[in-house]
């Protein structure tokens, strides 16, 4: 398969010589934080580091870690490292629980942002001939400019359609020949959901490429969008905290998303120890985001559960990949000792005939006890059928849960399209918990 790659000499660089950049990017970091950032200077004036003890980008275990507390803590600029006139751009996380955490760039953290954006878009199959449909969320979060100007770069027309207005997405998409849907890969989902419904397959959409990210899917989900829309389906991974979409992507081989090495250096710890862990190992993904200007990032811990590879791969990118996502530490659920990831519950999910991918994790507190309740819902053909087959359905999710996890859940069957539809990302848990 012919490849294209947008920054060659960075993105297929010698591993020695990626050591070399990544060692003086990290040292001018380390200068950078320590003299325009007080949590930073006190982070390692307590660790007794100063700038100058730093030799390359091995003695990077040596530093404190950043986690998304600190953000907060310091709401909302007070980890910026440069002056406020300085700075160009603002966006901010969804802040589901308090305040949300405000991220800044400056002209060249933007001008970083689409040359990574670029490199993304190009690994994930995007060219200058693409038709780029984005219909991830304008406005503070970051998918959706993010990916937006990434496109831009590589001289791809981009449609910016943002979330939602679903009937109209594949309308525009039909009539302006999309090639390239950007979205969450739930609403991808619910978007070749809509497109069967008014009658269109694989053949009548022109979709090729899916560049889907911002949550975590399984690997079975995948395989669901790539046949009802034909498009392959390429995991984008990002967060706001370390620029926003566009730290790492699939190339079209698909064995791991790519992520750009040059300036986002990761690591795998023990999500309880913090002992760094070897390749191959799964662990909480810490990433160290050293070349922008505004928010430096010093060993971000992503709460993302992931295990990296080294290894070649065919398409000629020698950048580090991170395998897809289990899931988010904070999204494990503890079912009676047994540590359960949502991602887990969908490919069994996907995996029953009768039901449809759509599905909801209800927590509920019985007898001191974390309880699980997988709402479901049933194929419109299986939902009129007799309560017998229905009764077996129920039972069979629940055997293959409890074969598979090793829990015990209880099973609701729901009507068709009962469930709420994603526009943006999912929510897959709802938590009425009484104790936590
Ligand atoms: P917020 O949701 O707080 O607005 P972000 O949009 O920055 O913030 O979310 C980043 C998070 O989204 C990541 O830490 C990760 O948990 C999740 N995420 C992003 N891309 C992927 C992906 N490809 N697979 C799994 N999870 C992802
Ligand atoms: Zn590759």
């Amino acid at each position: 398969m012919k490849v294209n790659i947008w920054n060659e000499k960075a993105e297929t660089m010698s591993r020695d010589e990626l050591h070399h950049v990544q060692s003086l990017r990290f040292k001018d970091m380390v200068w950078r934080i320590y003299h325009n950032v007080p949590f930073y200077r006190q982070a390692l004036d307590e660790k007794g580091i100063t700038p100058s003890d730093i030799k390359d980008i091995d003695d990077l275990k040596y530093m404190p870690f950043t986690t998304k507390t600190d953000l907060r803590d310091n709401y909302p600029k007070g980890l910026f490292a440069v002056p406020d006139k300085e700075v160009v751009r603002i966006h901010a996380s969804s802040g589901t629980t308090g305040k949300p955490t405000v991220v800044g760039y400056t002209k060249n953290d933007l001008e970083l942002w689409s040359e990574v954006g670029a490199r993304s878009v190009m690994s994930a199959g995007v060219t200058q001939d693409s038709i780029v449909q984005n219909s991830l969320g304008y406005g503070l979060f970051t998918g959706g400019l993010g990916l937006h100007y990434a496109a831009e770069k590589v001289g791809a027309q981009v449609i910016p359609m943002g979330g939602g207005n679903t009937q109209k997405q594949i309308m525009m998409m039909k009539d302006f020949n999309s090639t390239v849907l950007i979205a969450t890969p739930s609403y991808a989902l619910h978007l070749a959901d809509v497109m069967e419904e008014m009658g269109m397959g694989p053949d009548d959409i022109p979709l090729k490429t899916g560049v889907l990210g911002a949550e975590p899917w399984s690997e079975e989900m995948k395989i669901a969008i790539e046949s009802k829309t034909g498009m392959q389906a390429i995991n984008s991974y990002g967060m706001s905290e370390l620029i926003g979409p566009c730290v790492a992507m699939e190339c079209v081989h698909q064995t791991g998303m790519h992520i750009w090495e040059d300036h986002f250096v990761p690591q795998i710890i023990d999500p309880v120890t913090g002992e760094l862990l070897e390749e191959g190992q799964t662990g909480e993904l810490v990433v160290t985001a050293m070349t922008k200007e505004c928010l430096p990032m010093l060993r971000y811990r992503t709460k993302d559960i992931a295990s990296i590879t080294t290894e070649k791969c065919s398409c000629g990118r020698t950048m580090a990949r991170i395998k897809r996502l289990s899931g988010r530490t904070d999204d494990m659920m503890i079912i009676r000792g047994v540590n359960v990831f949502p991602s887990q519950i969908e490919s069994i999910i996907f995996e029953v005939q009768g039901v449809e991918p759509y599905y909801q994790l209800v927590l509920s507190t019985a007898n001191g006890m974390t309880a699980l309740e997988v709402k479901v819902e049933v194929s419109p053909e299986y939902f009129n059928d007799d309560i017998r087959r229905l009764t077996s359905l129920r039972e069979e999710i629940g055997n293959r849960i409890k074969t598979f996890i090793g829990i015990s859940a209880k099973i609701t069957l729901c009507e068709p399209k009962s469930l709420p539809r994603s526009e943006g990302k999912a929510v897959r848990v709802i938590d009425q918990r009484t104790i936590k």
